[in-house]
Order: structure tokens, then sequence, then C-alpha cells
């Protein structure tokens, strides 16, 4: 026997069916097509006449079918053997039927063969034309090989190159070259594409406490949220673990982005339901936008990682744009984490109390125990900077156990009716020994547990609420009181307040300053939170009031407690005892009358264009609609300028208000918000229109394209009196 037919055999990867029953009937002379090889059942062959129909089929292919030849013989042959498509339904090679109708010979066709037991094989076809004595054309003869096993094998090899197997969607590979092919063609046509970087907060925990298989599951659910949200605006992909990553073609706008990414982190905290239980996870976002972020992919990807890396860092659940800053930011982190870290075992770590006042009477009735950093370099550092970075590894739990053992040691001076308020981190208050901790500093200091409150906020809902349940009970058996910290900035879901958890509900900072402006819709928020607050029992306190008229409204709503500046400050423990010895259980409110919009004080210089000339000027402060410098001297009330705050960053305004040498602008186009307190314009100068201006593209790095060097090629003659800016 001819060794190609042991071959063809061998790559049918399945045992040769002996031959059996009668040979079928065909219309064609068996003799000139088979040979031995079709008496032993072995090959597979097959012809057609000239109109395409199938005029035979050998033995074999019969057998492989699970069909009667007259059922096959006579159907057109595109009806039996049909075209495959790719995943993407997308041609894989030329149609057969166009291969017939050009009578081109078939090689290596492959086509899809559904068999009489409704499966369907994939055979690998050889043929060509047949031509009679007078050239006519009679039709097609060929063989076929079944390829099935291998077939199957190669597919999902290329659907796994391209498709994250878990979620069907986009995988590393493909998003990675999908970035690629966008940038370098959006780079010719000038669009840009913003890349968007996906972590999801506590997915960890729900794989640890509720296993792998519900952790798929979730991963599965994140993935149908997201697609439905991105939908038509771009696509959505799994980088892997708990990365997703989200690829918007002509999207630069960061006001539609914030937007987009503020909806992702939404609808991804909503509980989820997994095999009849309940689990919350939040999302944090990174945003990097090409060109103004990075050209290539792989600078794009990195600026949006260090976007991501800082939305983590800020609180979890939050959106962050790429910044030059970021940049320094994150190797400033890394350098805290080790300064931090020296300051816990040198014990430098203190607190600070703040009073919570019943606005009705003065009295104070608890205080906010608060850490408080004072670095010899940097001066004092911010527990909301410090405190994630501890959060990043066990830090955060000697940290917090140490607050918790000093401040019921302090609390014990105070007079019993005042409580003191320690803030938990979730990750110290989910890890199993807490309740042991609370219990131990507890029984040290001799503090009774009514006079102790634990100040927990939103992010401890994540995971698996049962096991977060369970800790709650078990804290309530202490006796201790609790408080939800930052009511409403987290992930705004209502139900875990009916458990009747809490004790205490601060409505969050955000809600409070400002409230008392025209047309704002946080009075009637507040309004909302109280009446809930006092349905269900608790006590409200507002958090951040600075001004009277913040603090008449939060009154006038019914909050019980008040927290703020308009109190006091946080205090040291012996400013405390020297306040309750003078027996000033007291804090008179004492504040500006009005809120004043919110403004960043920074001390940055930043450029200012005016006419032809390009100015250097400090900036003082910061709000949505205006701002204040000084550096230059003599600009009129009304001199239309344009502020450049870097990176591309220009803010057409007017001088509104001026003194010798310092201006209030006001801006044309008010600026968006951040995602994480700072402000920043919506659109920005791309580097296009820069190139064009003769700054060539490579030599622009990632967010860096200062109208500076415009003007060393700029030199004009400058209408207003330029200080100096180093003094
Ligand atoms: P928090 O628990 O919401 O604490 C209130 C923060 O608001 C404090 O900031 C306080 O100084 C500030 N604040 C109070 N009244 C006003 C006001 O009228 N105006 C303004 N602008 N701010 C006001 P602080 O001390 O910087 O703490 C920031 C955050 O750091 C805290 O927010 C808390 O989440 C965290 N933190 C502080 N101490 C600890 C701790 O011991 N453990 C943990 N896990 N977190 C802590
Ligand atoms: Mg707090
Ligand atoms: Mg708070």
């Amino acid at each position: 026997m001819p060794l190609g037919f042991l071959k063809s055999a061998r790559e049918s990867n399945r045992p040769v069916p002996q031959p059996e029953g009668p040979a079928p009937l065909v219309r064609s002379d068996r003799s000139e097509v088979l040979g031995e090889v079709e008496e032993l059942g072995i090959g597979m062959f097959w012809a057609t006449d000239a109109e395409g129909r199938l005029t035979f089929l050998s033995k074999r292919a019969l057998v492989e079918l699970g069909s009667e030849a007259e059922s096959l013989i006579g159907n057109a042959i595109t009806q039996v053997f049909q075209d495959v498509e790719a995943e993407d339904g997308a041609p894989t090679q030329r149609s057969l039927a166009f291969k017939l109708k050009a009578r081109s010979k078939l090689e290596e066709q492959i086509v899809a063969v559904p068999t009489a037991r409704g499966s369907t094989r994939w055979w690998r076809l050889n043929g060509r034309p047949l031509l009679d004595a007078q050239d006519n054309f009679r039709g097609y003869r060929g063989s076929a090989v079944d390829i099935s096993a291998q077939y199957a094998y190669e597919t999902q090899v290329a659907r796994q190159s391209q498709v994250d197997e878990l979620t069907g969607l986009a995988n590393r590979r493909k998003l990675g070259e999908r970035l690629k092919a966008m940038l370098s063609a959006f780079r010719v046509s000038q669009r840009s594409c913003a890349l968007m970087m996906l972590d999801l907060d506590r997915f960890k925990q729900v794989n640890d406490t509720m296993g792998h298989p519900a952790g798929d599951e979730l991963l599965k659910q994140v993935a149908q949220r997201l697609s439905s949200i991105v939908k038509d605006y771009g696509e959505v992909g799994r980088l892997g673990g708990d990365e997703f990553q989200v690829l918007l073609p002509d999207m630069d706008d960061r006001g539609t982005l914030g937007e987009l990414a503020n909806r992702i982190v939404q609808s991804l905290s909503q509980p989820y339901q997994i095999n009849g239980r309940r689990a919350i996870i939040g999302t944090s976002v990174g945003i990097a936008i090409a060109p103004y972020d990075g050209l290539e992919a792989d600078e794009l990807t990195r600026s949006a990682d260090m976007a991501l890396y800082s939305a983590k860092e800020t609180r979890g659940g939050t959106f962050c744009f790429f910044t030059s800053e970021l940049r320094d930011a994150a190797s400033k982190t890394a350098m805290l984490g080790d300064r931090l870290r020296d300051a816990v075992d040198r014990d430098e770590l203190k607190l600070a109390y703040q009073p919570l006042v019943d606005p009705a009477t003065n009295e104070v009735k608890c205080f906010e125990a608060l850490l408080r950093w004072h670095d010899e370099e940097e001066g004092d550092i911010s527990p909301a900077l410090f405190i994630p970075v501890a959060e990043n590894d066990d830090l955060i739990i000697r940290i917090g156990e140490m607050a918790l053992r000093q401040a019921c040691i302090d609390a014990l001076s105070w007079p019993e009716t005042i409580k003191v308020a320690v803030n938990v981190s979730a990750k110290q208050f989910i890890r199993p020994g807490y309740r042991k901790a609370v219990a131990a500093a507890l029984q040290a200091s001799g503090l009774p547990p009514g006079r102790l409150e634990l100040e927990i906020t939103e992010s401890v809902f994540v995971g698996d609420l049962e096991t977060v349940d369970a800790i709650f009970r078990d804290l309530k058996k202490l006796g201790v009181r609790l408080a939800l910290d930052d009511f409403g900035t987290g992930y705004s879901s209502l139900g875990y307040l009916k458990h009747g958890h809490f004790n205490k509900i601060k409505i969050d900072q955000s809600f409070v300053r400002g409230c008392t402006e025209n047309g704002d819709i946080n009075p009637a928020i507040i309004t909302a939170i109280v009446a809930l607050a006092k349905a269900l029992g608790m006590e409200t306190v507002a958090e951040g009031v600075e001004a009277m008229d913040e603090l008449e409204l939060v009154r006038e709503r019914g909050a019980d407690l008040v927290q703020g500046y308009i109190y006091s400050r946080p205090l040291t423990q012996e400013q405390v005892l020297t306040q309750i010895a003078d027996g000033t259980m007291k804090c008179n409110p004492d504040g500006p009358p009005r809120h004043r919009a919110e403004r960043i004080t920074i001390f940055r210089k930043v450029g200012l264009i005016h006419e032809d000339h390009y100015y250097d000027v400090i900036l003082r402060n910061l709000s949505k609609t205006g701002a204040r410098i000084t550096g230059l001297a003599g600009v009129p009330v009304g001199t239309d300028v344009v502020l450049d705050l870097g990176h591309g960053q220009l803010v057409v305004s007017k001088v509104v208000n001026a003194t010798e040498n310092s201006q209030g602008l006001k801006f044309e186009t008010p600026l968006i918000s951040d995602g994480s307190g700072g402000f920043m314009t919506r659109h920005r100068i791309s580097p296009y229109s820069l190139a064009e201006a003769g700054i060539p593209l490579a030599a622009l790095g990632a967010g860096a394209f200062p109208l500076a060097k415009w003007r060393e090629a700029h030199k004009s003659v400058p209408k207003f009196v330029q200080m100096d800016l180093s003094i």
C-alpha cells in the first residue's frame, strides 16, 4: 500500500473504520477515480459534475458523515462542504464557491462538514477541475482528509492568543496589538486615544474567603458590567488577574472621560450575587491620553499605570488622570514608606484630638483621634498621605493598634461624658486578630467599652459580606460603638446601613463644604441622610464645617453633632487637658461668616501669555472658576490673558481685580475636577499643534510640552513689569 495513504489515515486521528456493507451506488466510473484504496475504505474521495453537484463520495467519506450515498449525491457541493469562518466572522480563505466558479485548483481548502449525527467535522480538500478531450469542463475530482482534532486545537490556540478564556474579552496580547496599531495609525491622522487601566479593589479577599470559582464568577460579572458601560465607545479587555483595560479612540475630553470613569467605578461597586451570596468589590481607574501622555504604546501604558497606582493610593474606588507630577510622586511614595517605618520604630507618630460638638449647646461630646507625623525634612505629613502608604503593607496594623491603645489611655483622663473615636483602616478591621486587639486596648487602659467609638469607612463593605457581618457582630458584643465615616463618598450601597451595625453616621465634608452656595444640591442630601439616620436610630455628624453659614445650615437640617474648624482644629492631649482643667467643656464657634468657593492654595510657577509675550507668574490659589497670581506689576482690570498651567493646559482668562502686584483672574470656561481634589482643564492643546509650530514630536516627553519652548523662539516686547520670582 502506498505510504501516502497511511499518512492520511493517521492524520484523520481516528481509527480507520473497516469497510462494511455493499459498495455505494455512484454515477461516475469508480475505477477511474479510485483503485485499490477505495476498495480498502481508507481514502476519502469526491467528485462533482460541471454544475458543482456531488456525483461521488467514497465509502469512507460516507462512513465519516454517517450518511447514505443517496441522501448526498446530487446536492450542491457547497451545501455539503461549507466554508469556515474565523472567530470574528471574517472569512479565513477564499470561499469554496468562488474557487469552483473560477474553476481553480483546490489546495488545502478547509471546510466544515455537518454530519448526519448532528456534529461537525473539519476536512481539508484537495481537488482539480476535470476537462474532457474537447477541453470541456466536466466537474471536479478531489480527495479529503479529516483534520478535526488538529483544527479544534489550532483554533483554540488562535482563540486563546486573542481572547481571555474566562471572560471572553480581548486578552493582553490582543489589547497590546490593538493599542500599537491604533497609536501608529492615529499619529498619522493626528487623532487622540485614551487608555483606562482598571484594578479591582479587594478582589483578593473574595478569592480568599469565597474560593476561586466564586472569584472567577465575579470576574465574569465585572466583564459584563464593564462591557455594557463601555459599549460603543471603545474596547474592553482583561490583562489577567483582576486587571482590566479600556481603549477609547478619539477621546481627549477629560470631562467626558472622568464621567465615564465615574460610571465604571459606580457600576462595578454595586453588590454582586455569587452562588446565592453577596459580595462587593471596588475598582480604581488610571487614565492616560495619547498623544499628551505618551505617543507610543509602552509610554502610554506606563502613564496609565502610574495614574492607576495613584488612584489606588488615594483611597481606591476613584479614578485618576496621568500628570507628570505623578512620576515624581511615585518615587516619593516609595521613600515615604521607608521613612514611615523608621518613624514608627522611633515612636514618632502622635495623636491629635478634634472635638465633636453638639451645636445646640456647644458641648464637646467626643474627640476624634487623628494621627500626626512630623518628619524632620518634610515637615508635617498628612495622614491622608501616609495612611495609604502604611496600608500597602502590614505597617497599618502596627500603627492602628498603637493609635487604639494610646487613644484609650488618653481618653481615660477626660470626663466620663466624653467619648473617643478612633479611625480604623479596612485592612486592619477585616484582619482576624482585630477584635482581640480592641479588647486588649480596652482592658489595658480600663476604658469602659461604651466610651470607645470605632470609625469605619464604607470600604470595609467589600469582599465576602457574611464575613464582614460576623466581624461587626463580634465587635458589638464587646460593647464598643461604631461610626460610619466619610459617608457618601465610597461604595454608595445603602444596604449595609439596614443591618443596624452603626451608632453614628459621619456625613462627609464634601457634602458640607459649599452647601450654602446657591443652587447646591448638598443641603437636600444632608437632609436626606439625617432623616435616614433618624429612621434607623443613628446619630449624625456633619464633618468639616468651617463657616458660620454652614454651621447654621447643618444645625437647621438636624445634624446631632458638628466637627470642623468652626469649633476647633485637632488639639494635642496637653491642650485638651488644659481646656478641660479650665472647665471649658464647651467650644464656641468661630469662623468666617460665609463659605468661600473652594480654592486650593498653591505656590507654583506657571506661565501667563498676554498678546504675544510670555511671562512667568506665581499661582497663589486656584479654584474651578478663577485664580490669583503674583509676579507682574501694573496689569489693569479687564486685561485678557491666557494662563499656562503646564502640559498643554491653557486657560483663557480675564483680570477681574488687581492690586499693584497681584491679580485675580476669572476663567472663560471653568476647570474640572481631576478626581483627586485638584483641578484641570477639560482639553489640552495637542502636541501635534506644537509640532506644527516647530517643536518636534520626538522632543516631547510624556506629559511635557511646555510652551516655554515656544517662547524661546518667540522673542517679544513685554507690556507689563516682570518681577523677579527667585526671591
Ligand atoms: P477623617 O477620619 O475623615 O478625619 C477628618 C479629617 O478632616 C481630619 O484630617 C481633620 O483634620 C479634617 N478636618 C476636620 N475638620 C475640618 C475642617 O473644618 N476643614 C478641613 N479642611 N478639614 C477638617 P486629617 O487629620 O488630615 O486626617 C485625614 C484622614 O486620615 C482621616 O479622615 C482618616 O481617614 C485618616 N486617619 C487619621 N488618623 C488615622 C488613624 O489613626 N488610623 C487610620 N486608619 N486612619 C487615620
Ligand atoms: Mg474619621
Ligand atoms: Mg471623615
